[in-house]
């Protein structure tokens, strides 16, 4: 008979919120596969578990599924953890589960904490419909391209981010969102749990002055939903766009960011500044 996988969350800060059940899963399971086996071997030392331990992780993750599979479907059950929260949210596993899927292996999962969620939950912005859009990417266009195709989004958003980056990711969201409201929470379950309750304007002001440290989450209010087709005029989306331009970008970018941001066409925008 096959075995399980079972993906079981981990605390994001804080060992006492690992669940009793998540304690059971590790003590039964055959081996457990870890993101970092060094920070997962921590965790098993304070809970007193002794388990064989494999290492999953995103450059070896292809070659370690077929393994991980064949032990399951010979019956072993494998426990999959990674650093801290749930596998498969911006961390290892979802191909993992994937592949269970496809040969008919049960998942089962022992949830725990997700930063995103948590987060979400102090931001003080809505909670009824949100997305999360995890970390943005590094690579310009794809970083360009995810922040355009959100600009009029109307939920509210969740961005993962780690501190060295915080700062020209709070600057890229003012300009292609504009201004809005922005909950930074910071070092969730941990001692300087902290929740700073603003706006992207006055949060690009304070980290001028501050140094950000610690993880970060970022919930950002969405769109407002437009009444009319577009709620700005043409002039409207033209300031924006030249306020881009001061802040150095070309006339073309700057057209299409201020296109994103009213709903209006990139075209009449960029003729009315250069025409001007
Ligand atoms: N799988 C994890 C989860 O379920 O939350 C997320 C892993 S992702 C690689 C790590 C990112 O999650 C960090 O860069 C940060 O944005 C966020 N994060 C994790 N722990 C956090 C904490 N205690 N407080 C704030 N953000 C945290």
């Amino acid at each position: 008979m096959s075995g399980k996988l079972i993906l079981v969350g981990t605390p994001i800060g804080n060992l006492g919120d690992f669940s009793p059940r998540a304690v059971s899963a590790l003590q039964e399971c055959d081996f457990i596969a870890a993101e970092d086996t060094r920070v997962t071997l921590k965790l098993l030392n304070h809970f007193e578990i002794n388990k064989p331990l494999i290492s999953y992780y995103e450059h070896n993750k292809r070659e370690r599924e077929k393994n991980i599979c064949d032990r399951i479907l010979a019956g072993e059950t494998c426990v999959l953890v990674s650093d801290a929260g749930m596998p498969a949210i911006s961390d290892p596993g979802e191909e993992l589960v994937v592949a269970c899927a496809r040969l008919g292996i049960e998942v089962g999962v022992v949830p725990g904490p997700t930063a995103a969620i948590t987060a979400l939950t102090l931001s003080g912005l809505p909670t009824g419909r949100f997305t999360f859009e995890g970390f943005l990417s590094v690579s310009k266009k794809s970083r360009k391209a995810h922040l355009e195709e959100i600009a009029r989004e109307t939920r509210t958003m969740i961005f993962y981010e780690a501190p060295h980056k915080l700062r020209y990711t709070l600057e890229d969201l003012y300009n292609t969102l504009g201004d809005r409201k922005i909950a930074i929470v910071r070092e969730l379950t941990k001692i300087h749990e902290e929740v700073f309750r603003t706006t992207l304007s006055e949060a690009i002001k304070y980290y001028e002055e501050q140094n950000p440290r610690g993880e970060y989450v970022l919930i950002i209010e969405g769109a407002q939903p437009a009444e009319t087709e577009s709620s700005y005029t043409l002039e409207q989306a033209a300031q924006i766009a030249e306020d881009l331009i001061k802040d150095g970008m070309s006339a073309s970018d700057a057209a299409k960011a201020a296109a994103v941001r009213s709903g209006l066409k990139k075209r009449d925008i960029y003729s009315f500044i250069t025409k001007k």
